[in-house]
């Protein structure tokens, strides 16, 4: 039986194979949820879901799209803001 603060599903649980080549269970931390548009709620495609040591270490390029509010509006919701500004030039 796994000590009581392991039985929680709060953690996740995951087989690594160790170097003496037999599969062990171990204990990590869940990801974070998964990035919404600002404007409409959708989920976000191409933004990367790690905890922040982890973030750390990817490059920014792989963290968000490189585009105007990439990783913040969903592509249909930055169209329209983009020619909504135009227009209220
Ligand atoms: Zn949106």
């Amino acid at each position: 039986m796994p000590r009581p603060s392991r039985r929680s599903r709060s953690l996740r649980r995951v087989h690594i194979r160790v170097p003496s080549g037999v599969s062990k269970l171990f204990y990590k931390k869940r990801k974070p949820q998964k990035a919404k548009c600002g404007k409409c709620g959708a989920v976000l495609q191409g933004v990367a879901r790690e905890r922040p040591t982890k973030m750390q270490n990817i490059p920014k390029s792989r963290k968000r799209p490189e585009r105007k509010y990439g990783g913040v509006l969903c592509p249909s919701c930055t169209k329209r803001k983009i020619i909504s500004e135009v227009r209220s030039k």
